[in-house]
């Protein structure tokens, strides 16, 4: 890079550090492919660099407090040597505002949720004129954004792996579940188009990747807004389409693709359309991911979820019907304000009735602007909320564990992560129904690359295999580092 004295100056170098969901993991993505595009590098420490990313998230426990004690931090950092600058993204960003350079006021740059596309001009802007904070309240359908921008799939990324990617098919949420931020931060639902999600698969095969999971808050009333835009534009045609289901077969027939994955569906919205693409479709994993949240009626009510446990049943049963060997995990709220013990035992009871594979548990922590925050009058005495927790756990781990040693003498196919994090001598990789395998092979496999694994012992959240046969090697060109036994 050249000054303006004509020197060769050093590149700036920046770091993102993300906090939350998928979702924003692929922001920063984006945001890290942006600035790479306008010419900085990336470091793996503070350090070294020049431009901090927070991607924020006001989803996880106290989140506002982790930001501005890092910030604290970083305030030393950027008077340690002129130019630096600080950037604060993502949803906290979204809710706080001006708030944020109110507490902070020597952060450069807050950015929301809905102008990701132009994180790097704002540090640049920022740079040459100042502080800037701007925050947009909704996404903006711009026809200068080229490929609709504002869905991050669509702008340059700077990819944590290159065998598998996430790819953004819609953005926001129309729900209001009590308990949940992300419309107010995240918008209304907006579906990207149908054939940028398929060029973008597309792309993504021919440099290599063979596994997708296509990223939305409630992925299966994909293309709800487009067919409504159809409608009222006289198309009669779109009245049922696109569907979730025709994407997920026509994201599955991209040649090269071997696995498709989706994250999150709502039970709500689960149509018999998604099961049957999902069987009839053979790179679509046998893996469905169905937040139940409370197995109580009451509860369920109290959240705004839009489904009784009953009819969560019956839909878990018609999807395990439709596609044979379905792995299913779930989120799960315990303690929800006003939760008894008789709701709580209705959790229990649909849980072991579910027999789930995996679940996520959490105990309710109020998210500030939500409205579960202000039922402050409810609120579950920690140390009930903490005992039922527990006893969920219990009824989770019998039967992921049941369902983990009925894959013992099964021989199945995973995708290479690379090195095992507790043990570097074996490796680890996911089956299609997302299962972890630890495995150790007699010669050096590449991240990326398939094998056969005859599945040997099983625990809750791990299965251990012996290596039968390389299946395919990794396509990308990138080179990940090689494990050695
Ligand atoms: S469906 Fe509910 S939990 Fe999921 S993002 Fe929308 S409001 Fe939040």
């Amino acid at each position: 890079m050249v000054g303006s004295l004509g020197r060769v100056t050093d590149p700036r170098r920046y770091i993102v550090r993300t906090y939350g969901c998928q979702m924003n993991e692929h922001d920063s993505e984006r945001i890290a492919g942006l600035l790479e595009a306008d010419g900085l590098v990336p470091v793996t420490s503070e350090a070294d660099a020049d431009v901090v990313v927070l991607n924020t998230c006001c989803i996880r426990e106290n989140a506002d407090n982790k930001l501005y004690g890092n910030l604290g931090h970083l305030k030393t950092w950027k008077g340690e040597r002129d130019g630096r600058q600080i950037v604060v993204s993502g949803c906290l960003a979204q809710k706080d505002r001006d708030g944020v350079r109110g507490r902070a006021a020597y952060v450069d740059v807050v950015l929301g949720t809905h102008n990701v596309h132009r994180a790097a001009e704002l540090v640049r802007e920022a740079k040459e004129n100042g502080p800037i904070t701007e925050i947009l309240d909704a996404a903006v359908v711009d026809a200068e954004l080229v490929d609709g921008a504002m869905f991050p799939s669509a702008l340059p990324a700077k990819r944590t792996s290159s065998y598998n990617a996430w790819v953004t098919i819609q953005i926001g949420c129309d729900n209001n579940c009590a308990f949940c931020i992300v419309p107010a931060v995240r918008g209304e639902e907006m579906s990207r188009p149908f054939a940028d999600i398929v060029a973008e698969v597309e792309s993504l095969a021919a440099a290599g990747v063979t596994e997708v999971t296509l990223l939305g808050q409630n992925v299966n009333s994909y293309g709800r807004d487009i067919q409504v835009a159809a409608r009222r534009g006289g198309d009669a045609s779109a009245a049922l389409r696109p569907l979730f289901a025709d994407l997920l077969k026509a994201v599955g027939s991209v040649g090269g693709i071997r696995r498709v994955r989706y994250t999150s569906p709502h039970p709500k919205d689960m149509r018999p359309e998604t099961f049957a693409a999902m069987a009839a479709t053979a790179a679509v994993c046998e893996q469905l991911h169905y937040p139940l949240q409370s197995g109580s009626d009451r509860v369920l009510s109290l959240m705004h979820r839009g489904y009784t446990a009953e009819r969560f049943l019956q839909r878990l049963a018609e999807a395990r019907r439709v596609v044979p060997d379905l792995a299913v995990s779930t989120d799960i709220i315990v303690g929800f304000p006003g939760e008894t013990d008789d709701d709580f035992a209705d959790t229990l009871a649909v849980a072991a009735e579910a027999k789930f594979d995996d679940a996520f548990t959490f105990i309710f922590s109020p998210r500030p602007g939500t409205e579960a925050a202000s039922m402050t009058d409810e609120f579950v005495n920690p140390g009930v909320a903490g005992e039922r927790f527990d006893r969920l756990r219990i009824v989770i781990e019998r039967s992921s564990l049941a369902a983990n040693t009925a894959r013992i003498g099964r021989i199945e196919e995973v995708l290479v992560e690379g090195p095992s994090k507790r043990n570097p001598d074996v490796l680890s990789g996911r089956t299609r129904q997302h299962r972890l395998v630890h495995f150790a092979a007699p010669e050096p496999l590449r991240a990326g690359a398939y094998a056969t694994v005859e599945i040997a012992t099983a625990a809750p959240h791990h299965l251990t295999g012996r290596f039968v046969e390389q299946t395919a090697e990794a396509q990308h060109r990138v080179r990940i580092p090689v494990a050695v036994l």
